[in-house]
């Protein structure tokens, strides 16, 4: 081997080397089967208390028999990209139905929300613009105002004035400000109306992450946005995922005309990548379908996560003040998180420490999410053990 090759090699040796020193080494866990909460892992069934599948729906067999016509009829893979030949009715039939749900003029699909998050920080703003992002905003919306080229500011976390002071602040013209509506690794909702009311104030553009509330929050499922009663001029670029409470793949954006059209001509995420497979398509309509039509499911969710609450309290586990089906428990430091977790595996329940850079340096945690179809006897059960571990 050439001396560069040593060099290439030993230095990912040592930063591999490195990670395990400092407990931040990840294992993947691989599921062979799974029916609804129960997964089974080195062939022994255990109770997942770490998937986003909130409502169950990823199994859900009016889904499922969409996603199978379509394949059948027009197979798996859509061949292309949307601006070359990738793009199907059912594509355009989704976006038409995410537009009107989402009250908006248009909507546009991607294969993923990284994806979406890229082509709309890199499509909305440039060199000589400014993004402003909540300090525990997801990874995505992060890589994305990096690669946008604009000047990235961090406010501190759900903190309205520190997003306004950071925008009297600033000279450029064009001011994104970039938010999760419920934050993925504690749980808690923005502060949406406050930080409109700030946008509005400054004319900046508020643009909201809301993976982890479409489909979950709202009468309609309609996300934070419906819950928190905002109109579209107050938040004009919305984003959500399908693979969380729809049980599907892939994300969206909605918006005004001008700001979809701006996605289709310059996101580069959005041209440069094969479209999603249409049955993917047709399965997500099933899935919005079931959202409109039941609301049983969130209902469920929530009592899920009230009870889980009130036993955690019973036992003085210390919890983050979430109402979402996001419920973390801080460890701190990520060795006890990991033995806490295999020690959780051990005893029949998925639970994977969630560690830095993930989230903030000293707060390992155990990331507890709940979903329709775990039974309050599971969640005794995790709370039990939980107690007797700790
Ligand atoms: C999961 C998630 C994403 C990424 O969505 P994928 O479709 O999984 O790529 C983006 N933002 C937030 C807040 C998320 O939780």
């Amino acid at each position: 081997m050439d001396p560069q090759t040593n060099s290439f090699r030993d230095r990912l040796e040592q930063k591999l080397n490195d990670r395990k020193a400092h407990n931040l080494f990840r294992e993947r866990q691989t599921l062979s089967a799974r029916q609804g909460a129960k997964v089974k892992i080195d062939g022994r069934d255990v109770i997942n208390f770490c998937s986003n599948d909130y409502l169950g729906l990823s199994n859900h067999p009016d889904i499922v028999a969409a996603f199978k016509a379509v394949a059948d009829q027009f197979g798996v893979g859509s061949g292309s990209s949307s601006l070359v030949s990738g793009r199907y009715r059912l594509h355009q039939q989704l976006e038409e139905k995410l537009a009107e749900k989402t009250g908006r003029e248009a909507a546009l699909l991607f294969p993923s929300g990284y994806m979406a998050n890229l082509a709309i920080a890199t499509s909305l703003a440039g060199r000589g613009d400014a993004i402003f992002l909540d300090r525990l905003a997801h990874a995505s919306m992060i890589d994305a105002a990096r690669l946008s080229g604009a000047k990235l500011h961090r406010y501190q976390h759900a903190d309205p004035e520190s997003l306004a002071l950071g925008l009297s602040k600033s000279t450029s013209k064009i001011k994104l400000v970039l938010t999760d509506a419920v934050f993925s690794m504690d749980g808690d909702k923005a502060p949406m109306r406050e930080l409109a009311a700030i946008c509005e104030q400054h004319q900046a553009v508020l643009v909201v992450d809301d993976a982890h509330g479409f489909g979950v929050l709202g009468e309609q499922g309609g996300g934070l946005l419906e819950e928190t009663g905002l109109r579209s001029d107050q938040a004009p670029v919305l984003m959500a995922t399908f693979g969380k409470a729809l049980g599907t793949a892939g994300a969206f954006v909605a918006a005004d005309k001008c700001i979809i059209e701006s996605l289709v001509q310059f996101g580069r995420s959005y041209i440069y990548t094969t479209a999603a497979p249409p049955a993917l398509a047709a399965a997500t309509l099933a899935a919005l379908e079931i959202v409109d039509k039941e609301s049983w499911r969130r209902k469920e969710l929530i009592a899920r996560i009230k009870h889980f609450r009130l036993r955690a309290k019973e036992q003085d586990l210390k919890l983050l003040a979430s109402e979402t089906a996001i419920q973390p428990l801080i460890v701190g430091d990520s060795a006890s998180a990991v033995q806490l977790s295999q020690a959780l595996l051990k005893e029949g329940f998925l639970n994977t420490a969630i560690r830095p850079p993930t989230v903030p340096e000293g707060s390992a945690r155990l990331r507890i999410t709940l979903t329709a179809e775990h039974t309050n006897d599971q969640i005794d059960q995790l709370l039990e053990t939980l107690g007797k571990l700790l």
